[in-house]
């Protein structure tokens, strides 16, 4: 982009069946990476081999029809709210504030209603990439704004539409719980490039990682 290299040399395997994970630091290079392999981006040198052919240089929806499907970070989803408000009543059911609250629009009324909305976003735009019949799913942080118990949900909603569609998934996560509980196999991006790989023990352990992503506390991730 301009004077910035946002994925250089990125090379990356994803075994059908499997759920594997993509963190790093913020700026790091994820989406990006997502933006390639989606057709979002053309990249400027190298290949995409999806199935075992190559989708480098197709348009978004042809990937798609091949039978790749993603969210976005930033969701972005259709403007009529109608499944959107269906969502939305299920969230409702565990929400704090009484029913009055918002309409005297209490702050902390107005937010809880605000964090409904992003959750119930977050999982219609899930329905939707599966509605396309996908093979593969790249997941672009899933338990963005969750607590510990939706996080929980999440990973086994995740492990629960990889069975049931026979699915292929990658996901970027900034829940190190999330991404070490489902994921098989982990690659670790900084600055565009990759830094790590391996199943959620070796990259916890990784000091590389550790100095790079995770901290010091990722022992309490475990
Ligand atoms: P985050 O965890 O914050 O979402 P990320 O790892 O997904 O970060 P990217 O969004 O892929 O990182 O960004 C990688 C780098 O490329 C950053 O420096 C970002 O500012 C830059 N970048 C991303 N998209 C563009 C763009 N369309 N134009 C210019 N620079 C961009």
């Amino acid at each position: 982009f301009g004077g910035i290299t946002a994925v250089n040399d990125l090379s990356m395997r994803i075994p059908t069946g499997s759920i594997t994970g993509l963190i790093g630091p913020n700026g790091a290079g994820k989406t990006t990476a997502f933006n390639v392999i989606s057709g979002f981006y053309n990249p400027q040198e190298g290949d995409i081999l999806f199935k075992g052919h190559s989708v480098k240089g197709f348009p978004p929806h042809r990937i798609c029809r091949a039978g790749m499907a993603r969210t976005f970070q930033n969701i972005r989803l259709f403007g009529s709210e109608t499944a959107l408000e269906n969502v939305m009543v299920g969230c409702q059911v565990r929400r704090k504030s009484q029913w009055w609250m918002p309409v005297f629009s209490l702050p902390s009324a107005r937010r809880e209603e605000e964090e409904i909305r992003e959750k119930a976003q977050r999982r219609l735009e899930i329905a939707r990439a599966l509605a396309t019949n996908p093979d593969f799913l790249l997941l672009d942080e899933p338990a963005a704004g969750m607590n510990p118990q939706e996080s929980t949900e999440l990973m086994r909603f995740i492990r629960h539409i990889r069975d049931e569609f026979d699915l292929t998934i990658l996901l970027i996560e900034h829940d190190v719980k999330v991404v070490m509980g489902v994921c098989q196999y982990i690659w670790v991006l900084e600055y565009g490039q990759l830094i790590a790989e391996g199943d959620p023990d070796a990259i916890r352990n990784n000091p590389r990682v550790i100095e790079a992503y995770l901290g010091e506390d990722v022992s309490n991730h475990a």
